[in-house]
């Protein structure tokens, strides 16, 4: 008999290994040491090890942790202030972001880690400017980071439709440095459950020198680039009209397409630029809720996985998306690609399941890390509780309906359990390492004060918001 620290059982697990979902009835996994030694049904695993611990999970589904891969966990201090209107980043978002200090954004950030770990994620790719402290915050919760810094050339202001961003040299150094330290302090700590990428913040706010030194250093550590690419027809008016070419084309000819690159968003990418990105070798982050809310637009992520492309999925802001949960993410995913495609085969559940755990996971550089159950990897994983009104009735032989329960009519509460490297972060709504309560009553502090300083620029731009407020709609 073999010991190891925890035998997990359940009477579902999904290891989501091979081509689908990789369904185990009566399952069992071994882990020791944060790692999955061992994963079958439960009477073979019970024949060759003995966990020090041992945790039961009947009526209930194991899934591995979902991967939230885009995120600006900072922008939560700022939900819903800045839907329903065109030029979102200039009109609906500018006027706070930048009023923000610095403590708003680290509560912001609280609240949207939190929020996002309640509905069953466990790696945060997360990607603003107050990274350094975002990564103590996921240290003590315990969950899995793959951070960013977000490093930004052009300069910060609202601009003019049609006015080129003016790129300032020292704030784009600045963000280099910033990113270079965030990486040196904290790439690889926890035992790797830290990791640090790249990320200019898009070929539009980033020029080509800065660019190319950026690529450079991620080469030289060995790490990915994360980038908002063709993201809006903003970014591809500002490439077009700085270089003569759309974002994708001149990225391609620069060689800044590649395995290094994870590519977030293509909104305005026509699917024959999504698979010369797709057969590249990048990675693509589809973020349907924000760029549905914000642009109304679907990104060719089909496209992409049709070139053989991985694509993961991301919240990305709650100014923006509103939320920060990978289940609503998933429903979205499928429910608009039917709706673009009028296809109602061409995204099922399952699919987009694979996209929220093992193609994700390969999309952003960790697919030797998490993303399936199966020997070798981090045991990051998550309980549903099927006994939740969204979830039952249950199917489960000769046929079974759990997955299409979880991505069309969960909601995040029927998660009750998340463990990364085998260690317990989250249970039956309590988290072990952070206190929710604190962490909601500090972000009531803060609107007021936001509302006041932001509100000038806000009603003097006048955008749809400013003019519902006025008439009393909104
Ligand atoms: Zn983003």
């Amino acid at each position: 008999m073999n010991k190891v620290d925890l035998v997990v059982v359940s009477d579902h697990l999904y290891t989501m290994t091979g081509e689908g979902v990789g369904y185990i009835e009566d399952g069992a996994m071994a882990i020791d040491r944060g790692r999955i030694v061992a994963v079958g049904r439960r009477d073979e695993i019970s024949k060759e090890y003995e966990g020090e611990k041992a945790l039961q999970l009947k009526k209930k589904a194991v899934f591995p942790g979902l991967i939230d891969a885009h995120m600006h966990t900072g922008f939560g201090i700022m939900r819903g202030l800045a839907q329903d209107t065109g030029n979102w980043m200039m009109y609906g978002l500018q006027p706070f972001d930048n009023v923000l200090t610095e403590n708003e954004r680290n509560a912001g950030s609280k609240l949207g880690i939190i929020e996002a770990v309640k509905a069953g994620t466990t790696t945060l790719g997360d990607y603003e400017t107050n990274m350094e402290f975002v990564a103590g915050f996921i240290h003590r919760l315990g969950a899995r980071g793959n951070l960013t810094h977000m490093i930004r050339e052009a300069e910060k202001r609202v601009y003019e439709p049609g006015e080129l961003y003016l790129f300032n040299r020292d704030l784009g150094e600045r963000g280099l440095l910033r990113n270079l330290e965030l990486y040196d302090k904290w790439h690889n700590k926890d035992n790797g459950r830290i990791k640090v990428l790249f990320g200019p913040q898009g070929p539009d706010f980033v020029g080509r020198e800065l660019l190319e030194r950026i690529y450079d250093l991620a080469e030289e550590r060995d790490t990915l680039v994360h980038m908002h690419t063709q993201q809006g027809d903003r970014e591809t008016y500002q490439v077009q009209k700085r270089y003569g070419k759309r974002p994708i084309e001149w990225l391609k000819e620069e060689g800044f397409l590649g395995e290094r690159l994870v590519a977030v968003h293509l909104t305005d990418a026509r699917d024959d630029e999504a698979k010369v990105v797709a057969r590249s070798g990048a990675g693509m982050i589809l973020c349907p809720g924000s760029i549905g809310i914000i642009d109304g637009i679907v990104p060719p992520s089909v496209a992409f996985q049709e070139a053989g492309g991985n694509v993961a999925l991301g919240s990305d802001q709650a100014p923006g998306n509103n939320c920060h949960n990978i289940i609503n993410e998933m429903k979205l995913a499928t429910l608009f690609n039917k709706i673009k495609y009028t296809d109602p085969e061409v995204m099922p559940a399952w699919r987009a399941l694979r996209m929220a755990t093992i193609e994700g996971a390969r999309a952003i550089g960790l697919g030797d890390v998490v993303g399936s159950l199966e020997a070798g990897k981090r045991a990051d994983f998550i309980a549903i509780d099927l006994e939740k009104p969204s979830m039952s009735p249950v199917y489960s032989y000769p046929m079974r309906n759990m997955v299409p329960n979880l991505v069309y009519s969960a909601r995040g509460d029927e998660v009750c359990l998340s463990a990364v490297e085998g260690e317990i972060i989250y249970r039956d709504g309590k988290f072990m390492n952070v206190d929710e309560d604190e962490i909601i009553g500090e972000v009531g502090v803060y609107p007021d004060s936001i509302g006041k300083r932001a509100s000038g620029e806000f009603f003097s731009i006048n955008g749809t918001n400013a003019v519902f407020m006025k008439e009393g709609k909104l």
